[in-house]
């Protein structure tokens, strides 16, 4: 290779040739890593004499790509690659590093060889009947149990990963003036929503974001629901109620020394009848502001809270009680699973749709087993739960699967 420029560049030492030797790279091949600074011109003109000599752009995905080729990773490491890239908080990596670190891909692994020593010992008995001793029905159906169980464990983090990757948005409704906007900025611990003790202050939605447990929260305080003739606090009102409706979780706000009042009920009919129209089942628990002003209340809201998931008390002024709530939160989504530090793998809609197929074939097989039917069927089920394993490993994975996966990382990486 010759090039004026980059020949230049190199004698000035202005470019580093890092070597990097199989099998020690990432990607178990022989790696050269060219690292210039410079403009961008000189960036380009250094990357056009790497062209001409031969090089190639890399496709996304493809130093990935070829460590899973070469061994280096299997897929469901290499899909948390692109996660850990991608990852827009710390429990979103955190959950990453612990896929590449291979806890997932060992369960995998394990269930898989189950399936297949299972599938060999029937397979024996299928073409040697005579010579071998009868299957132990019981410890077959135990260790199809264990296997079931691995797969449904690891189905159940697929919550998480989801939470993970879009977060959750909460809305926050309630009358005017229960002390929606002082929750929002208390929670937030910033000013974003304007606090006055004049009904009907917030007349658009506001934004402000917030992390539980590692994921990332978008909190929406809406303007107080209510009959209006002020026009625009009339599209406000509107607009919160297609928030409330498109969120995951919905934060009904009351004030404790109004006690629960026939607007609250009003409201609470108006959201429920909207839930009902779009037959949406969105959570909702009921926030009872303004304790400082009402504590002796508490238990006059038991009944009154049974209409939702649960109820929190807090004052909006001090912060108490916000603790309750995202404790509320986290086990209405199902975080409340999650080890402390959010610190474990979570599967993909990919490897769970893998996952669920595996679970349905291992239930076939126990039914299989159950009915008595002919050793024959019991090898079509197991076959197609190593299959689906082998889906999420990479073992028998197709050409268009891998591009799929691959075409959605970076250029390079
Ligand atoms: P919103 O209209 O529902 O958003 O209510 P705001 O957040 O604007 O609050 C209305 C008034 O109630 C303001 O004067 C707040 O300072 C006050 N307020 C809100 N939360 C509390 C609380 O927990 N305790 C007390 N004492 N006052 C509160």
């Amino acid at each position: 290779m010759y090039d004026e420029f980059l020949a230049t560049y190199l004698q000035m030492g202005w470019v580093l040739a890092v070597p990097m030797l199989a099998p020690r790279s990432y990607t178990r091949e022989d790696v050269v890593e060219l690292q210039c600074h410079g403009s961008e011109v000189c960036l380009r003109r250094v990357l056009r004499a790497c062209l001409e000599a031969g090089a190639t752009l890399a496709q996304p995905g493809e130093f990935t790509l070829r460590a899973f080729l070469n061994g280096r990773l299997d897929l469901s490491q290499a899909e948390n690659v692109e996660k850990l890239i991608s990852a827009k908080s710390v429990a979103a990596a955190d959950a990453a590093l612990a896929g590449i670190q291979g806890g997932f891909s060992s369960l995998v692994t394990s269930v898989r060889a189950k399936c297949i020593e299972l599938l060999t010992e029937i397979e024996a008995r299928l073409d040697f009947d005579d010579e071998m001793p009868p299957l132990n029905l019981n410890l077959v159906m135990d260790k199809i149990h264990a296997m079931s169980q691995d797969v449904e464990n690891a189905m159940e983090t697929a919550n998480y990963d989801k939470l993970l990757q879009s977060g959750l948005q909460i809305a926050i409704v309630g009358r005017p003036n229960v002390g929606k906007s002082s929750l929002l900025n208390a929670w937030s611990k910033s000013e974003r929503a304007i606090v006055t003790e004049i009904a009907g202050t917030t007349r658009d939605v506001v934004e402000a974001s917030v992390t539980v447990c590692g994921v990332p929260v978008t909190l929406l305080d809406t303007a107080g629901i209510r009959e209006t003739d002020d026009i625009v606090e009339k599209i406000g009102v509107e607009r919160s109620e297609a928030v409330a409706l498109g969120a995951d979780v919905i934060i009904m706000t009351v004030s404790a020394v109004d006690g629960w009042t026939s607007e609250d009920s009003e409201l609470l009919n108006r959201i429920q009848s909207n839930k009902k129209s779009t037959e949406s089942s969105t959570p909702m628990i009921l926030v009872i502001n303004k304790i400082d002003c009402a504590p002796s209340a508490s238990n006059e809201w038991n009944k009154v809270g049974n209409s939702f998931n649960d109820h929190v008390f807090t004052c909006a002024v001090t912060g108490q009680g916000i603790q309750d709530l995202e404790t509320a939160i986290m086990k209405i989504v199902g975080l409340h699973q999650i080890p402390a530090g959010g610190r474990r793998w979570a599967v993909n809609q990919r490897q769970c749709e893998q996952l669920m197929r595996t679970k349905e074939a291992l239930v076939r097989l126990k039914s299989s087993i159950e009915e008595e039917l002919p050793l024959d069927f019991w090898t079509i089920d197991l076959r197609d739960a190593a299959l689906a394993l082998g889906q999420i490993s990479g073992e028998d994975i197709s050409e268009e699967v891998l591009s799929n996966i691959f075409g959605k990382f970076c250029i390079g990486k």
